[in-house]
């Protein structure tokens, strides 16, 4: 058999091999010697195009049943538990041409888990007694994603396609469509579809793990060997996406949230193809450029957008739509046919111009040093992610695929651009209040078509460019090389290396991860942005305001391998750079710049407080279940509010007052800053330097502390919260009294026992709802742990019941934890907490959070797990009898009805914050 190598990057140090089984199946097996976890992903090349018309959503059942038990493991859920207690989790997800399913866990289990999953494709047991629950947790899927415009957008999308393209079909699924037929039974057409599908030369499979390749083959060999062979009969995708009358039209869609988009969508063909050439994302990048004469400049300018993105859109093997996306102010909402026709003149500009040769140069360079440069990713990540490339690339470019970007000669350039031709778009306007006349299956979208005329079409064909127009200018921001810290120049831990009253800095040179890359954060502590809830709100607009003006000025950093981002957090604001370090530092200070030079506008003020506020009123229409999050947050953070309550400060705030606070904000401030990556000592004092330049003129402060608010002593209440959903919700929170290492690893430990088995009972065995769970949840660092349900059928006094109920059987159950099994889950928490960092910014992250959370000897996780190696399994048992006692100091936080007999307090959430404060 002739060898083809893989092209991989000299900073990847794994072994790939490839293989195909007897029975068709594609292998890449890769060895990673420092996994500290494996990985196996499966893709298989059915998804939900692969319906049959009277039976959608039977490819998403199909992944559901997979997990629900096979003929070697029967019990259903056993899966998901084994591999939890292992250290790792599994999931799947069903696409338009291929579902991906993954599962990890520590290495020593691998194998075992590996012959479990194997089972699963090669045996499923479509167990009669699950169909039913299962019909009923897709329901709750369909049903929890109703209000979601996403969802609700892309159904208008499916009914103004070709019907005869699979495309047209509904992916999810319901009651209604997963329902026995007269003529074929749901669980006859679930083995159909399985049989013609799931075989072995549909599929790809990828292991990731320290085991040498040999032993993964002979895992692949002796486990895999039993998927079932043979041919597919399969429908070739060979209608066209769009009929010459779905083109050339304009949608008006409204949408549930209040937002405002303009969405100009060309009609290309499957460009997997092009994958060499990269020329579509070369396109959207000049077409969604920021500088001076770009598109998004002008529109800008002209006040008609606020934001703007080139290049997305849904795509399959035939198909691929380029979608020019903006999101619109109040006159641009007025203006879009002189938006489209400036996007029209933007394109005849880049028509005529050459192939901009030196722009595309820029791109591969960038590109190829990401590749050189690769820095390595999770084993789950690693695993998933080449299961898919198999289906789309030829062996040698499996790792390489998405990184290969080769001059394309100007033919194909100027074919790609041919396709932007007004005859060949869509237009797609949402925003409320539109006139529509008629709604959309399944989600009820209201929404109208409508063709546009052809003389403004032909007239779009005609235009000139606009003679401002230019092509992205020089990036100031791009090196032409980059350079390395020797390998030996990593630092254990971060060194404080400067202190004075204004200004902390940490420095952390790291080559670990032999990236040129580095990070900088900063924590803003400003005393003037939390006096009052007034403050709060300010400064949030503040943040926003402040972003909207810099994103133009700095967009040149973000096209050559550099980012910024800023927050609200804390006592003040955060400022984050990261990338390529050469010229960061400089990137840094152009923001700090900004800061103080921005200037308050009449008309930006207006628009970014609408922009913010609408956001706000529009978070009632998340998940009850976030919702209720976000109302625990603000009950237990003195300095984070309620929505509601910054909505109010908002919708008063008047221009003369804002322009005096953004006069006071830096007045008076601390700076703890954090530097790490591939840095040299020399960067350190050049930033301490200039931070220290910005600061000297300005008063100092001492770092802010972070009030805290403590429920202990006010338990058990109950908080009837409102939320603008059909759905009922109900979350359980368990604070713990202290934060002691000790207490961290019980409420940790707690969570992995219980989170599998709360999940099974109320949702598979009880399909009380769809989003069920557990999850350690600190807050301001004290531990926690919550219980979380919504569910579309059930009031919050069934779900309080349910939960009762599931803690009396569990504590019955606790006895009979053996050690061997204690020792087991401690092993699983022990492997995750000494997973190391997989990347530089997952441990500047973390460092940085260490920092903030006064863990200056760095070594609060070693800490967590001593205390949990020296956990008993009955202090552990005497744990859990505490934590699920009925007098615990827990908060419910409910959308509904509150429970008939308990013994808990019932009040709403401001009476609580009220109590808390004056206690
Ligand atoms: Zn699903």
């Amino acid at each position: 058999m002739k060898k083809t190598k893989i092209k991989q990057s000299p900073n990847d140090q794994k072994q790939y091999k490839h293989l195909v089984l007897d029975n068709g199946l594609a292998v890449l097996l890769v060895q990673q010697s420092d996994a500290e976890k494996s990985a196996a992903a499966l893709c298989i090349r059915a998804g939900h195009f692969d319906d049959p018309p009277q039976r959608q959503g039977l490819a998403h059942f199909t992944e559901h049943m997979l997990f629900l038990g096979s003929k070697h493991y029967p019990v259903a859920g056993s899966f998901q538990q084994f591999v939890s207690h292992h250290g790792g989790s599994s999931n799947a997800w069903t696409g338009t041409e291929h579902s991906t399913y993954f599962f990890d866990s520590d290495t020593e289990h691998f194998a075992y888990g590996l012959q479990r999953f194997a089972d699963m494709f090669a045996h499923p047991l479509f167990a009669e007694s699950y169909i039913e629950k299962e019909r009923q947790a897709i329901e709750a899927e369909f049903t929890l994603k109703l209000k979601d415009d996403g969802r609700r957008i892309y159904q208008v999308h499916k009914e103004t396609v070709n019907p005869a393209h699979p495309f047209a079909k509904f992916s999810v699924g319901n009651l209604q469509t997963l329902v026995d037929l007269p003529e074929q039974s749901l669980r006859d057409s679930l083995l159909a579809f399985y049989q013609r599908y799931y075989l072995a030369s549909q599929m790809t499979l990828v292991l990731v793990a320290p085991d040498a390749l040999n032993t993964q083959q002979q895992w692949a060999e002796h486990y895999f060997a039993a998927l079932p062979q043979g041919e597919c009969q399969r429908d070739w995708l060979d209608e066209p996406l769009y009929l010459p009358e779905q083109l050339g039209i304009e949608l008006k869609v409204e949408p549930h949230k209040e937002m405002h988009k303009l969405v100009l969508s060309f009609a290309l063909p499957g460009i997997q193809r092009w994958y060499p050439y990269k020329l579509v994302s070369f396109i959207a990048h000049l077409l969604g450029d920021e500088g001076p004469g770009s598109l998004y400049a002008k529109l800008k300018s002209a006040g008609w957008i606020n934001q703007l993105s080139a290049g997305g859109g849904v795509d399959g093997s035939n198909f691929k739509d380029f979608s020019i996306s903006c999101e619109l102010t109040q006159a641009g909402m007025a203006s879009t046919e002189q938006i489209t026709q400036m996007v029209f003149q933007y394109l005849a500009m880049l028509k005529q111009a050459p192939f901009p040769l030196h722009l595309y140069r820029e791109r591969q360079q960038l590109l190829q040093w990401s590749f050189s440069y690769q820095e390595p990713s999770t084993t789950e990540q690693t695993a998933t992610e080449l299961a898919v490339n198999m289906h789309h690339y030829p062996i040698e470019d499996i790792v390489f695929g998405d990184y290969r970007m080769e001059t394309p000669p100007e033919t194909l350039y100027r074919q790609v651009l041919n396709y932007f031709q007004p005859t060949n778009m869509r237009l797609m306007l949402i925003a409320p209040g539109l006139t529509t006349n008629q709604k959309a299956r399944w989600y009820q979208t209201p929404y109208q078509v409508q063709p546009l005329a052809a003389a403004w079409l032909q007239s779009l064909a005609k235009l000139q460019p606009e003679p401002s127009f230019q092509l992205p200018q020089p990036n100031p921001y791009l090196v032409d090389e980059l350079h390395l810290l020797p390998a030996d120049a990593t630092q254990e831990k971060p060194d404080c290396i400067y202190r004075d009253k204004a200004l902390t800095l940490w420095f952390k040179p790291d080559a670990d991860f032999h990236t040129p890359k580095g990070h900088i954060y900063l924590q803003l502590s400003l005393p003037c942005s939390i006096k009052s809830c007034w403050q709060l709100a300010a400064t949030r607009l503040w943040v926003e305001l402040l972003n909207d003006e810099i994103q133009q000025a700095l967009y040149p950093a973000s096209t050559a391998g550099l980012g910024y981002s800023l927050h609200v957090q804390k006592q003040g604001i955060s400022i984050h750079s990261y990338g390529l370090t050469n010229n960061q530092i400089q990137l840094l200070l152009d923001v700090l710049q900004h800061l103080d030079q921005f200037e308050v506008r009449a008309g930006r003020f207006e628009e970014i407080k609408q922009q913010l506020m609408r956001h706000w009123r529009d978070s009632h229409k998340n998940k009850p279940v976030a919702s209720l999050f976000s109302q625990l947050s603000a009950i237990l953070h003195p300095l984070n509010p309620a929505i509601d309550v910054l909505l109010l400060e908002l919708e008063d705030m008047q221009l003369d007052a804002f322009a005096s606070f953004h006069q006071q904000l830096l007045q008076q401030l601390h700076i703890e800053a954090f530097m790490a990556g591939n840095w040299q000592q020399h960067d350190a004092a050049e930033l301490q330097q200039r931070l220290g330049h910005w600061l000297a003129k300005r008063q100092h402060c001492a770092p802010l502390s972070v009030p805290e608010r403590s429920v202990h002593g006010h338990g058990p209440v109950w908080l009837n919260i409102a939320v603008d959903h059909p759905d009922h919700a109900l979350v359980i929170y368990l604070p713990a009294a202290d934060k002691s290492p000790e207490q961290i690893a019980r409420f940790m430990l707690a969570n992995h026992l219980l989170a599998p088995r709360y999940f099974h009972q109320l949702r598979t065995e009880q399909q009380l709802g769809y989003l069920v769970g557990t999850g350690y949840v600190p807050v301001n660092t004290m531990p926690g742990l919550a219980f979380y349900i919504q569910s579309p059928n059930s009031d919050c006094e069934q779900l309080y019941q349910a939960t009762v109920q599931f803690y009396r059987t569990f504590l019955a159950e606790l006895e009979q934890l053996s050690e061997s099994e204690f020792q087991e889950l401690k092993q699983g928490l022990l492997n995750q907490l000494q997973d190391k960092d997989t990347s530089l910014s997952s441990r500047a992250k973390r460092l940085w959070l260490a920092i903030g959370q006064d863990d200056l000897q760095f070594d609060l996780t070693e800490r967590i797990s001593n205390a949990t190696e020296q956990l008993s399994l009955n202090q552990f048992i005497h744990f859990f009898y505490l934590l699920l006692s009925p007098d615990y100091d827990a908060i419910f936080l409910a959308t509904s009805s509150t429970p008939s007999h308990s013994h808990l307090r019932f009040m709403d959430a401001a009476q609580l914050i009220t109590e808390l404060e004056t206690s």
